[in-house]
C-alpha cells in the first residue's frame, strides 16, 4: 500500500520553512499531497489559485531530488476529511516553537478523535527557518521590508504584486 502524506497549510505565502518540512516530508512517504486551505481566502492577501502555482513552482527543485510523488489540493472542509478523500493516512504538520505546540497537539488530538484511521506526525522546524511565519513576511513586506530571505523568490513576486494591488484598491 502506498504511504500518503497530507501536509495541509494556507502557505500564504509558501516560506523556507514549509519548504525545509516538504523536503523532509517527501522522504517519508511515497506520496505527498499539498492541501492549501481555503477557508480564509477573503482575509488571506495572495488567492489559492496564486498561493497554488507559486507552490508549484517552488518545489520543482525537491522534485528532482525525491522519488515522492507529489500533488496538490485546494480544500475548504475538515483536514480529516480532505486527507481522508486524497487516500492519506497521514497528517504532516511543522511544529517551531511552544506555542505551535500548544495549538498543533490539541488539533491532532481533535483529528484523531473525528478520524482514528488518520495520525498526525510534527516535524521539528529546522533551526535556520524556525523563526519564519507566513504572517510575519507578510507585515514585513508591507512596510516595505526585504522578505528575500524568508521566501522563495517567486513567492516573494506574488506578495509584492498583491499588496500593490491592495494600495490601489
Ligand atoms: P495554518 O494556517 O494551517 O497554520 P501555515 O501555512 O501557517 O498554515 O502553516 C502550515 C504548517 O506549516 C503548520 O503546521 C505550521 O506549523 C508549519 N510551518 C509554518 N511555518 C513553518 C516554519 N518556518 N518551519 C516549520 N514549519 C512551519
Amino acid at each position: 500500500m502506498a504511504r500518503i502524506g497530507f501536509y495541509p497549510g494556507s502557505f500564504d505565502p509558501v516560506t523556507y520553512g514549509h519548504l525545509d518540512i516538504i523536503t523532509r516530508a517527501a522522504r517519508l512517504f511515497d506520496e505527498l499531497v499539498l492541501a492549501i486551505g481555503a477557508h480564509h481566502e477573503k482575509t488571506a492577501l495572495l488567492p489559492v489559485r496564486t498561493r497554488i502555482a507559486v507552490l508549484k513552482e517552488v518545489i520543482l527543485p525537491i522534485t528532482e531530488h525525491t522519488d515522492c510523488q507529489i500533488s496538490f489540493a485546494k480544500f475548504s472542509c475538515l483536514a480529516v476529511d480532505a486527507a481522508r478523500r486524497a487516500g492519506a493516512q497521514t497528517i504532516v504538520r511543522g511544529l517551531r516553537d511552544g506555542g505551535d505546540f500548544d495549538y498543533e497537539v490539541r488539533m491532532a488530538q481533535m483529528n484523531a478523535a473525528m478520524a482514528h484511521e488518520i495520525d498526525t506526525i510534527f516535524l521539528a522546524a529546522s533551526p535556520s527557518s524556525r523563526m519564519i511565519s507566513s504572517s510575519l513576511v507578510k507585515q514585513i513586506a508591507a512596510l516595505g521590508g526585504d522578505i528575500g530571505q524568508f521566501v522563495p523568490m517567486e513567492a516573494a513576486q506574488a506578495v509584492k504584486e498583491a499588496l500593490a494591488e491592495k494600495d490601489t484598491d
